[in-house]
């Protein structure tokens, strides 16, 4: 055992990861940024290589077709996976919530239909839970609705921002099924198909810098689907959007983390070869300023997404650790990419280097899976009640 638990065997499947990532999808991004049908056929290319490479879907559990790699060493994974924004999507990780969801909660049927081929890449998932119409940050206010018509359930609803359902196979919809009960046992999750009638894809959003995108608002009219499409128990939908995010984030963070570590690669690069004012960039006190404080909120945010793993990985549900890595992490990856635009001046902000991209992307991560003030009140709530917290340090 080395540091931080990175093993050799955990080092050289990184190392083999990282090979594949830096080889082929980082050259493939010029391409893959435009969203058109070279960019999905290039995906497609780069799937089919991690396939042959053994690098597919190595998180998931093996008993669904999955690699089976433990907890931890997938989130150190994700690091190397999220060095690029497709990453995720070319090793088969992209749906991870989505099959640990359907594995967590599906009926033998539903796994058979839609988990197989989600973890072996042949459709694709998405989720509806934000509604225009309320505040997508307390999903207790949700109004879409299922009742119960014998043995089928009738749906209706709005949503927006259900990713990739344009794409989709399905979509989990979250709904009141029973409002007469208290406000987080109300909900239910339902799987939809995306070619049931009635179900619309009223538009994809456009949203800060995609061209095509892929963000879908979305009207379910009298939809029906047979009652055994419902997943897990009536009235369980909360904890089965909150059993589903807690993972997801870690994940999150810890592809930020690639991100934000490629942004400083490059700006220590630019830094070292811009030459002004008599100097190289990286002699000026102010960059190098940029330097060591992006290095800090790095490894400060690997740390306690790391620490954040560990305590969900001995069985505990990590709740102030995972809020706190939320804002924080993405609060680190947008000062880390915006200081790398900085020193790249006007290059920066130019599709010459990844940095505008990861710059608009970092925004998202900022309001994506609860905004940045809803995580700090459950950081606040919790330590007020408990100061010192369950941690170790206490
Ligand atoms: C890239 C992206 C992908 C997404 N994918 C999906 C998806 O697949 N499925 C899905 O269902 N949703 C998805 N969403 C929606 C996302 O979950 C919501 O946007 C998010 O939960 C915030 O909800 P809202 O947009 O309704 O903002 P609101 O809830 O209206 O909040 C607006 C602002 O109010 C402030 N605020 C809210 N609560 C508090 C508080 N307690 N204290 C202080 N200030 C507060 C914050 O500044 C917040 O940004 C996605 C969003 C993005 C950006």
């Amino acid at each position: 055992m080395t540091s931080y638990g990175l093993t050799d065997d955990v080092r050289a499947v990184r190392k083999r990861v990282k090979t594949f990532i830096n080889s082929e999808v980082i050259p493939a991004e010029p391409l893959l940024m435009r969203e058109n049908e070279e960019a999905e056929h290039s995906l497609e290319e780069l799937k089919q290589s991690a396939k042959r490479q053994g690098l597919w879907a190595l998180g998931h559990p093996e008993e669904i077709g999955g690699g089976g790699l433990p907890f931890m060493t997938f989130v150190y994974l994700n690091e190397i996976i999220g060095r690029s924004y497709w990453g995720q999507n070319a090793v088969g990780s992209l749906t991870m919530q989505d099959s640990l969801m359907l594995h967590r909660y599906g009926t033998a049927e539903q796994k058979e239909r839609w988990l197989k081929p989600l973890v072996a890449g042949e459709i694709l998932p998405s989720v509806g839970l934000t509604e225009p119409e309320v505040a997508g940050s307390d999903p207790t206010l949700m109004q879409s609705t299922a009742t119960l018509d014998g043995d089928v359930w009738v749906i209706n609803a709005h949503k927006w921002f259900t990713t990739g359902a344009n794409k989709a196979a399905f979509t989990t919809i979250f709904c009141q099924t029973e409002p007469e009960a208290q406000r987080h046992a109300k909900f239910s999750a339902i799987i939809v198909p995306t070619d049931t009638p009635g179900y619309e894809i009223v538009r994809v959003i456009p949203t800060m810098g995609h061209t095509g995108g892929n963000h879908c608002e979305l009207r379910l009219r009298e939809v029906r689907v047979p009652r055994g499409f419902l997943l897990g128990k009536r009235g369980e939908g909360f904890v089965i959007a909150q059993k589903r995010l807690g993972p997801g984030r870690i994940f999150h963070c810890m592809r930020w983390l690639g991100q934000a570590q490629r942004a400083f690669e490059l700006m220590c690069e630019r830094a070292k070869t811009r030459f002004a004012h008599g100097s190289l960039l990286a002699e000026k006190g102010e960059i190098q300023a940029y330097i060591a404080e992006s290095a800090a909120e790095i490894q400060a945010a690997r740390l306690m997404t790391l620490d954040a793993a560990r305590a969900m990985d001995e069985g505990d549900e990590a709740r102030v650790e995972i809020a706190l890595i939320k804002f924080w992490g993405a609060r680190m990856l947008h000062n880390v990419v915006d200081r790398a635009i900085q020193v790249h001046g006007g290059l920066g902000l130019t599709s010459d280097t990844p940095l505008e991209f990861m710059y608009r992307e970092a925004r998202y991560a900022r309001i994506y899976d609860g905004p940045d003030e809803v995580h700090r009140m459950t950081v606040a709530r919790r330590l007020l009640k408990d100061p010192v917290g369950g941690t170790p340090w206490a």
